[in-house]
């Protein structure tokens, strides 16, 4: 069976799973919705991807900037099983009322809508089989899904009592001229705990997550620093023997002259994936310590890449494609270049 899947929303996160359902066989990508008539646009149309617009008026728009669409949102849904929804924020709770939902159309949902848009809060490794055979599929935010990676896989190795993770959040994204701060740091939230861990709790339910979170003037990724406190006394070694196991996390050293975002970012571009995007947790192997039952370590995530994986697993699990979570995983990472222990 081949999915054919609808990206409405194509930006940062909508261009990078439209890349990647393309890379996928059992999925064909229908086409994509863009709101404005740019660069981004016209190079959908190049790579050979069919572009809608958002809404009708903007079909002169689009004429005018000489972009060929095929038609409107409305026709691509038509056409698709499954629209992803990579519009911004606070969109696609209009969008599942008003369109996905009359139409009976499945949809992915990302981070920046609620849990409650779907009732299914998703990260493959964590509860690929809670997400079989849904009609709606949230794929967590980049913060939300570097954490349960990270999280599940200590509990399935040494069972967690609880977890703190202290998250420094990138300012916004590298192409974003309006957001800030540009010399501040920003408690964010300032009250206590943020929402990261109640997110992470949608997935781990039982786990005891807290989390505080800043915001820093900088684009490339966000820096996370754990403490978890395991069941029982714990080495060092023995985290990292759980992590190298562990699917969609990268082992790196400070050794090797990776000492910040920035030498993870320079790393992610040496790989030469496309867009540079470092899908995997990179965690700092030379920070895992630990003390008596605590462990500590640092990870960066770049922002941008990360849930991409997680939604095409998502669309995996939704139309029951592939039934076993680890076989997902290493169909999806051998597609988009990631190598699976
Ligand atoms: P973005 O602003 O980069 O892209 C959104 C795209 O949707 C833009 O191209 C915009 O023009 C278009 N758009 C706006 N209104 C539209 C409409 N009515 N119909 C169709 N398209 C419309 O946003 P993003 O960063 O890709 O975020 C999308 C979702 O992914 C959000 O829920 C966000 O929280 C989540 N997310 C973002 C990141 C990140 O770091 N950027 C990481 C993980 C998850």
């Amino acid at each position: 069976m081949t999915i054919k899947v609808a990206i409405n929303g194509y930006g940062t996160i909508g261009k990078r799973v439209a890349y990647a359902v393309s890379r996928q066989d059992d999925m064909k990508l229908a086409g994509v919705v863009k709101h404005s008539p740019d660069f981004e646009a016209r190079m959908a149309v190049e790579r050979g991807f069919d572009v809608y617009v958002s809404d009708s008026e903007r079909i002169i728009k689009f004429e005018k900037a000489g972009i060929k669409v095929k038609g409107t949102k409305e026709d691509l849904f038509g056409k698709a099983d499954v629209v992803v929804d990579a519009t911004p924020e606070g969109i696609a709770e209009e969008n599942k009322k008003k369109i996905y939902a009359p139409k009976k159309l499945n949809a992915i949902f990302e981070g920046g809508e609620e849990h409650s848009i779907a009732g299914t809060s998703f990260v493959a490794q964590a509860n690929y089989a809670e997400a079989l055979g849904q009609k709606y599929i949230r794929c967590v935010s980049c913060n939300t899904t570097g954490v349960v990676r990270i999280l599940n896989a200590l509990d399935k190795s040494f069972k967690v009592k609880r977890a703190n993770v202290f998250l420094a959040r990138r300012a916004t994204d590298p192409h974003e001229i309006k957001k800030g701060p540009i010399n501040a740091i920003v408690p964010d939230p300032v009250h206590v705990p943020s929402h990261h861990g109640p997110d992470a709790q949608t997935i781990l339910k039982d786990m005891k997550i807290s989390t505080m979170a800043i915001k820093v003037p900088t684009t490339l990724m966000h820096l996370h620093a754990f403490n978890v406190q395991v069941d029982k006394k714990v080495h060092a070694k023995d985290v990292i023997d759980a992590l190298k196991q562990t699917p969609r996390v990268l082992l790196l050293h400070s050794e090797d002259g990776i000492h910040s975002t920035a030498g993870v970012t320079e790393y992610a571009r040496e790989l030469g994936r496309y867009r540079n995007d470092l899908y995997e947790n990179a965690v700092w192997e030379d920070s895992i310590a630990t003390d008596g039952n605590d462990i500590y370590l640092y990870q960066a995530i770049h922002q941008e890449a990360d849930v991409v994986p997680e939604n095409i697993d998502a669309i995996r699990a939704m139309f029951q494609l592939e039934k076993d979570a680890m076989k997902s995983i290493r169909k999806t990472d051998k597609s988009l270049g990631i190598k699976t222990p």
